[in-house]
């Protein structure tokens, strides 16, 4: 009889990055929030066309984004983005669809309830956070167009709180700014690298595992003092980022 060894392998939970372009999901009324991710890297980064950013955030369930997480993207995109009219956040909820969601769903939703669009100086981008798992297990979100992300809230939940994983705060920091980082440009996707630093394998992510781009995120260690932990841009994604107009 064959003896069988079970390895349990649950500390890595993978970012997917789709690119929109193969699916062609849903068209969006504003022309411009059509455009394919990384197309406004600039825009974000640079006061040069957009002087203000909005944030429009929606939810859905019990998947509101803890006020932790929002002051953190806020810093976040406070230290990396010229944006001198501000950046405003807000987030209100949407019906539950506790669906199986993919992207051509995700998109028709976007259409469905996004009201925020880039209009005048302010560059609007989109957030939504559902209450459905992805068709794929071990995906917590992507971004698809050049302003549109998707968090999958129940999958974060899931997948953080326990002891010896990262906290739930943690976790959606990591994987927002890990998406938004993708809207920024990086890796190579839409803003210029100055050192090669791509993981071409991965896609467009960043060579460094200690990288907020890096493209796996460690959701359990087992060791004491993770919880807390949110990954940051290295040196090579923060000097690509500055030479395509950012802080
Ligand atoms: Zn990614
Ligand atoms: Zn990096």
């Amino acid at each position: 009889m064959k003896r069988i060894l079970l390895v349990s392998c649950v500390w890595l939970f993978l970012f997917s990055c789709k690119k929109a372009s193969n699916t062609s999901p849903e068209t969006l009324p504003d022309s411009y929030s059509n455009q394919a991710i990384g197309k406004s890297a600039s825009d974000l980064l640079s006061a040069t066309k957009y002087t203000a950013l909005q944030i429009q955030i929606q939810y859905m369930g019990a998947y509101q984004l803890d006020t932790a997480t929002i002051s953190n993207l806020s810093a976040y995109l406070n230290s990396i983005c010229n944006k001198p009219g501000g950046i405003t956040i807000t987030q209100t909820p949407i019906a539950a669809t506790s669906d199986t969601l993919n992207l051509s769903k995700v998109a028709m939703l976007e259409k469905q309830y996004r009201t925020a669009y880039t209009s005048g100086t302010t560059l609007a981008v989109y957030i939504m956070v559902t209450d459905g798992f992805d068709t794929s297990a071990s995906i917590l979100g992507f971004a698809y167009r050049n302003t549109s992300i998707c968090l999958f809230g129940k999958d974060i939940f899931a997948n953080s709180g326990t002891s010896g994983g990262l906290s739930r705060v943690s976790l959606e920091s990591n994987v927002l700014e890990h998406e938004f980082g993708h809207l920024l440009g990086l890796v190579n996707l839409g803003t210029p690298m100055i050192t090669a630093h791509q993981d071409t394998p991965h896609g467009n992510h960043c060579t460094n595992t200690h990288c907020l781009m890096y493209w796996a995120i460690q959701t359990r260690t087992g060791l004491p003092g993770i919880s807390n932990y949110i990954p940051k841009l290295d040196s090579n994604c923060l000097a690509d980022l500055t030479a395509n107009g950012g802080k």
